[in-house]
Order: structure tokens, then C-alpha cells, then sequence
């Protein structure tokens, strides 16, 4: 049920189709966004939409795909298919791609298609989990960065490490996997940054193997204003396991404590409270209730 926003114009959920030999599905080259809206006082609101947008665009440049739309029409379609499906808590699923109007590599004679699809989504993380945190491994793959640069590019063909290495962490027992960069430092989660307080300073790594995460960039924000000093360094793994408090960001998990790394039990085990602290602003942000 619902519609989608496909190359400009609003189609039925179950017509938003594309062919088996759309370029994409058989090389990965397409660039995607993960955005949130949330129910404020004002009803639906979309959490940082412009920068959202600013990234997909910022991809598809160094994915060097031509967008066929400008970011305000694409602004657009985010809030006419929030309005249009009548959602109040919403993920938003921009996405960028090659068409099949060609299989060859070149991609000269390919066409961008886009669209915006968005359904209800209350929450990802369980009330328990946001309380408690997580069980986390790390991963036996790693977030490359060799070619093209894993922080301003959120592109289809990236996740593939991610996907694998979520599987290995629930094979594991765990519920989220941390990536550590080729040269053994930390990257990020499978989709979320990272972050550690150590004697009440926040780590994290800095943009050299981990996306340039909006709701990391939110939480550095706020963190900064209510004084606590922000790093952003290459961190080890040994760090995380001796950390006081560890926690992922990210526009699904929203800031989300990190319980245990690899057996090793992180600070008291559960949320501690630069993470409470900072949860809470997060979730007052994106509700609305203070701004950014
Ligand atoms: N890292 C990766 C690999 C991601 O896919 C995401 C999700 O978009 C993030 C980090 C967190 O980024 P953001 O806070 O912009 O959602």
C-alpha cells in the first residue's frame, strides 16, 4: 500500500518496478540515503533533510552519476511522500541508480533514475536495547577505504562488507559487528558510527574509513555545547574494551549504548550516563523539542 516517488511522479507501492537487467542490480553502482521523520508538535517533521539530500548528492558526484533532479525537487519529494502516505514516524529511502538502458561498463548511455520510498517506522532499537545496549563483535571484514572514500559516499556497492559482517556478529551471538579500517583501527558499525568516553572525553574516529554520519556530526553538536570536549582520532580496538562507555550512531540506531565488545564487558555493562545524557538531547533534537 502507499506510493513512491519514482523519477518524478508519485506510483502505486506494488507499480514501483524496474527491469531484471536494470545496471545497478548487476554492478552495485547506485548511491542511497537512510532518513528519518519523526512526530513533532508540528506534525511529521524530516530530521536534517537538506543534509541528507546535500550527501546523495555528494555521492552521486563521486560516483560521478548525473542527477537528473535538483536537491530541491528531491527535498520535495521527501515531504510529499511522507504528506502522500500520511506517516508520522517514518524512515525515508532515497535512492539513486543506474537503469536498464545499458549493461556495459562504461555507463555512458545510462540513465539515473531516482526515487523517495518511506514507510512507518516507529522504532528500530527495543526499549531494552536503547537502556542496556548492545552486544557487539568485531568483524573479520574490514571497512575499505582504498579507492573511493568510504566517508562522503554512501553508495550501494559499501555495504556488501556490511552485510557480512552483520551476519558473522548475529552468528556470533551479538546483535551489531564493529568494522575496523585495513590498517586495524576502528571504523564504525555496520551502519552506525562510533564513539567512546574515556575520563569523560568522547573518542571518535576520525573521516578517514567511516561515513560522515549526520547523526555523529548531530551528537558531536551536542555534546560540544554541553561541554564535554570531542576527539576525533584513530582509535583501537583495546581502547573500546578499556572505554568507559561505548555507543553507535547512526539515523536507524539514533544513539544506542555498546554493552559488551568481543566478551569483554565495556564499563558497568549498560548504558552509562555521558550515553543517557546524550540520548536524551538526541531524542529531544529530532523530536523537536531543542534544535541542533
Ligand atoms: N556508517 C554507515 C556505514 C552507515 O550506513 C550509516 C547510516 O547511514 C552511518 C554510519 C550513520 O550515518 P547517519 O548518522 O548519517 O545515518
Amino acid at each position: 500500500d502507499g506510493v513512491i516517488w519514482f523519477d518524478g511522479e508519485l506510483v502505486p507501492w506494488r507499480d514501483a518496478r524496474i527491469h531484471v537487467l536494470t545496471h545497478t542490480l548487476h554492478y552495485g553502482m547506485g548511491v542511497f540515503e537512510g532518513v528519518r521523520a519523526y512526530q513533532t508538535d508540528a506534525g511529521a517533521s524530516i530530521f536534517r533533510l537538506q543534509d541528507h539530500t546535500r550527501r546523495l548528492f555528494r555521492s552521486a558526484k563521486i560516483m560521478n552519476m548525473t542527477m537528473p533532479y535538483d536537491a530541491e525537487t528531491l527535498n520535495e519529494a521527501q515531504r510529499m511522500v511522507v504528506r502522500a502516505n500520511n506517516l508520522n514516524e517514518a524512515y525515508l529511502r532515497p535512492m539513486a541508480f543506474y537503469g536498464a538502458e545499458g549493461m556495459g561498463l562504461r555507463a555512458d548511455s545510462l540513465q539515473t533514475h531516482v526515487i523517495v520510498a518511506a514507510w512507518e517506522w516507529p522504532s528500530y532499537m527495543t526499549p531494552e536495547a536503547r537502556e542496556l545496549g548492545i552486544k557487539v563483535n568485531t568483524s573479520s571484514y574490514t571497512r575499505h577505504h582504498v579507492n573511493i572514500s568510504m566517508c562522503k559516499a554512501k553508495a550501494n556497492g559499501n555495504y556488501i562488507n556490511s552485510m557480512l559482517a552483520l551476519q558473522e556478529a548475529i552468528r556470533n551471538g551479538c546483535e551489531e559487528a564493529l568494522l575496523l579500517d585495513p590498517e586495524g583501527y576502528v571504523a564504525e558499525g555496520s551502519g552506525e558510527n562510533v564513539f567512546i568516553v574515556s575520563d569523560g572525553i568522547l573518542y571518535t574516529p576520525e573521516l578517514t574509513s567511516c561515513l560522515d554520519g549526520i547523526t555523529r556530526n548531530t551528537v558531536i553538536e551536542l555534546a560540544r555545547e554541553c561541554g564535554y570536549q570531542v576527539v576525533e582520532k584513530r582509535i583501537t580496538r583495546d581502547e573500546v574494551y578499556i572505554a568507559d562507555e561505548a555507543f553507535f550512531t547512526g539515523t536507524a540506531a539514533e544513539v544506542l549504548p555498546i554493552r559488551m565488545l568481543d566478551g569483554r564487558t565495556i564499563g558497568a555493562g549498560r548504558r552509562g550516563p555521558v550515553t543517557k545524557r546524550l540520548q536524551e538531547l538526541y531524542f529531544s533534537v529530532v523530536q523537536g523539542r531543542s534544535a541542533a
